[in-house]
């Protein structure tokens, strides 16, 4: 278990390790955070900051140096900058990070321990492309199969124009079939060094151009009648990989049951509302864990939430969102509202 006053490394400098250091900080600890040079919004909250490249071995060996133990906020940090670090004191595991930067691993991974995804095929090349598509039909969806996110590296395909125009990645790729569904959810839990795990509700999750906009409580039927055979799912897999820290499977709600589309080996943007909404928030909890500590109760406290994201705008506009006494402004910190930025959200909890 972490002494009080101990020291948490977080790798990534983002809004996600902003707000674990804020719950680290509640429980007594202190963060240390390690990202290449940018907009490490995290550092503001941090004790130290490493502003430096992943590749770096002798900053990433002092940073260890100076952690009791060390966990991420980003899951495209380089399994080379990982396996510079002491693996005895990293939650969660290597194994974790190794299987969900990688679409086509973490599908296969899921559909071996029963899980069900859409069809998908592996694609290196246009013969590949066109074999996938042969297969799977259109529409479908080909997604780079590293470091996409928030609907980057994504191409819908709907016709053989669309075949015909794209601009084929030279990087692996998978191509998907399209979902027809009627909603998407996340299950996010938190699993503790006991292996003890805890659930959180699942929020109803609605997208634009492929960025979460808001998440909300109640999540209705469709996805309701889902939630058993999603969280059976999500606990093989936290079990199989011996998860420590907070997980999250995205799914699709539909007529044959629970999609998995994806996992994120940390605290994820659909949890954000547990801050305000729940008895133990995602990032108090992912704190506990990797620090040995018992989980939270991660019931809901009020039976409708809803969090919306603050996206591509200045933040300073956001400050109107205040005239609601019911709602609760994270803003990040972030210095520019370009390309689509995550720049903060809002909470709102109905009693
Ligand atoms: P992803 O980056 O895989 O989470 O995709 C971003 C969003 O694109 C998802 O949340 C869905 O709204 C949509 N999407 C991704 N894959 C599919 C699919 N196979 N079928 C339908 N919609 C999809």
């Amino acid at each position: 278990m972490l002494r009080i006053g101990g020291t948490i490394g977080i790798l990534g400098g983002g809004q996600l390790g902003r707000m674990m250091a804020m719950s680290a900080a509640n429980l007594g600890f202190r963060c240390i955070g390690y990202a290449p040079p940018g907009d490490n919004v995290a550092a503001d909250v941090c004790t130290e900051f490493f502003a430096n490249g992943w590749d770096d071995n002798a900053a990433l060996e002092s940073f260890a140096a100076k952690c009791d133990v060390i966990t991420w906020e980003f899951e495209n940090v380089p399994l080379a900058a990982i396996d510079a670090l002491p693996s005895a004191r990293l939650h969660p595991p290597r194994g974790a990070l190794e299987t969900a930067q990688d679409r086509l691993n973490e599908k296969r991974f899921v559909v071996e321990l029963g899980g069900r995804t859409a069809p998908f095929c592996a694609v290196e090349s246009r013969a590949d492309l066109d074999s996938a598509i042969e297969q799977i039909g259109m529409p479908g969806i080909l997604k780079t199969c590293r470091d996409g996110y928030d609907g980057k590296g994504q191409w819908r395909l709907a016709n053989a124009g669309d075949v015909e125009a794209l601009d084929l990645p030279d990087v692996p790729t998978v191509y998907e079939g399209f979902v027809e569904f009627d909603a998407e959810f996340s299950v996010i839990l938190a699993r503790g060094q006991d292996g003890a795990i805890r659930f959180w509700d699942s929020t109803r999750n609605e997208h634009e151009h492929g960025i979460l906009a808001r998440a909300v409580l109640p999540p209705g039927d469709l996805i309701a009648e889902h939630l058993d055979e999603a969280r059976a799912l999500a606990k093989q897999v936290a079990d199989a990989l011996e998860y420590v820290g907070v997980l999250t499977l995205e799914f699709f709600a539909t007529e044959q049951g629970p999609v998995f589309n994806e996992m994120a080996p940390r605290v994820h943007n659909s949890g954000h509302w547990t801050i305000e909404g729940a008895a133990t928030s995602q990032f108090e909890n992912h704190i506990r864990a990797v620090a040995g500590l018992p989980l939270g109760g991660t019931s809901s406290v009020a039976d409708e939430v809803e969090m919306r994201n603050i996206i591509g705008k200045p933040a300073e506009g956001a400050l109107a969102l205040l005239d609601d006494p019911s709602a609760h402004l994270h803003l990040y910190g972030k210095a520019d509202a370009k390309d689509g930025r995550k720049m903060g959200h809002v909470t709102y909890v109905h009693e």
